[in-house]
């Protein structure tokens, strides 16, 4: 015998035997009235709605936002102006930029209140959703400049720390052989065979062969570092993933609070002059693949050593000169970069790691360094590099380890 339906299910079935007529007709009524609203009615083919440019030319919030990262990223970093002002005063400097070194005569002090107003004609880039790059570190190129007398000083200490990480992608741009630096190792030691001596000219030969080292290994992004920058990779490639190497981007630090001007000489006579930022080399600075080949007229093949004679100043104004006041694209000003003519103890010691490089000294002032804590006295590492190197690596052979708890 079969179970009698419960009073649950009879209440449903007999509500159906009762409505069954009534629901069918409502059902047509319903579908009529439907066909009748425009919502319903069959959509023409889906299009997906256009996505933002990322390029904004003179875009006001382009040049409000100028960390170099996206706002929550800035933010986080403790980057922004509004924490650390824009950028070091000149008295902050050791009153020696490369410019005044070079003692060019053309070089003459941009007055301040016209370097707030928007340059015309200058674009700034916007990180976002659609400028988005799957950037590995595989695809940065990092261009170090060296000479000769630092490859003990100064680049043993790199190619022990950060350069480890980046074998493959560095190249040590000097003046000279060193085949037992190399053989030992591994470094990518190019000689440029260009002068060992710190003038501007040789200066701008190491450039221009960088530039050309850059083309030719069809990677993304060209970032030129110093020898006396340690350079926190998980950060540049965090930066760099913000845009898109196809873009004109142009990243890195003013060393003045105000852009340079010089006679232009390349579009004109040399009665005219160029106002024009530029990031500092002794803090690193990074140009996409996409500006770096629009700069080839200037820059290729020995062209960049004429452009920088033209204008009388040294290499990283001329990358400067040829972005800003010729291909009229403006720097990305970022304070995730640092050279030693800032103070950088100022750093907050928590956001240390957050930055995308560091640098050590400066004229006279060895004690110009980070201050992070970790394994390594000030004695035993004046640089703090090896510090900054065992915070970020701490597996690395010759960091310290951890003493465990019952101190074995
Ligand atoms: N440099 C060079 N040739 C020289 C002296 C320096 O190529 O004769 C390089 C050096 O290796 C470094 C950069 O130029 O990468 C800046 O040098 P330094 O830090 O001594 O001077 P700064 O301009 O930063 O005060
Ligand atoms: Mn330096």
């Amino acid at each position: 015998m079969a179970d009698a339906p419960s009073p649950r299910m009879r209440v449903a079935s007999s509500w159906v035997g009762v409505s069954k007529a009534g629901f069918l007709l409502s059902l047509a009524l319903c579908g009529l009235l439907l066909l009748l609203i425009p919502a319903f009615q069959p959509a023409a083919r889906q299009v997906d709605p256009p996505q933002p440019r990322a390029r904004v030319k003179s875009s006001a919030s382009a040049l409000r936002n100028r960390s170099g990262l996206p706002p929550a990223l800035a933010d986080a970093a403790g980057d922004t102006e509004r924490k650390s002002g824009l950028d070091v005063s000149s008295e902050e400097m050791n009153g020696s930029t490369e410019t005044e070194l070079f003692g060019n005569d053309d070089y003459k002090e941009a007055d301040s209140e016209e370097a707030l107003s928007t340059p015309a004609g200058q674009g700034g880039i916007l990180p976002g959703p659609g400028s988005r790059d799957l950037l590995e570190l595989k695809d940065i190129f990092i261009a170090v400049k060296t000479t000769r007398k630092y490859h003990k000083s100064r680049l043993e200490l790199l190619i022990q720390t950060w350069i480890s990480q980046a074998k493959e992608q560095t190249y040590l741009f000097s003046d000279g052989e060193d085949k037992e630096l190399q053989m030992r190792t591994g470094a990518n030691i190019i000689n440029t065979n260009c002068s060992a001596a710190h003038t501007r000219q040789a200066l701008c030969c190491k450039m221009s062969v960088e530039y050309d080292k850059f083309i030719e290994s069809q990677k993304k992004w060209f970032c030129h570092m110093d020898d006396d920058n340690y350079v926190i990779l998980p950060s540049l490639l965090q930066l760099l993933s913000s845009y898109h190497h196809s873009q004109d981007v142009y990243l890195g630090r003013p060393s003045l609070d105000h852009p340079i001007e010089a006679a232009e000489r390349v579009k004109s006579d040399g009665l005219a002059s160029a106002k024009f930022w530029f990031a500092t080399g002794g803090a690193g600075f990074c140009v996409s693949r996409g500006l770096a080949l629009k700069m080839s007229p200037w820059a290729s093949l020995g062209n960049f050593i004429s452009t920088a004679e033209k204008i009388r100043l040294p290499d990283d104004c001329t990358i400067g000169y040829i972005i800003e006041a010729l291909l009229e694209v403006a720097l990305i000003h970022t304070h995730l970069f640092h050279s030693h003519l800032e103070n950088l103890q100022k750093l907050p010691t928590d956001s240390v790691l957050e930055q995308v490089t560091l640098s050590y000294g400066g004229y006279e002032n060895r004690r110009n360094v980070v201050s992070i804590v970790g394994g390594f006295s000030l004695v035993e590492d004046p640089t703090r590099f090896k510090t900054v190197h065992c915070r970020l690596y701490p597996d690395t052979d010759w960091c310290p380890k951890p003493k465990s708890p019952n101190g074995k």
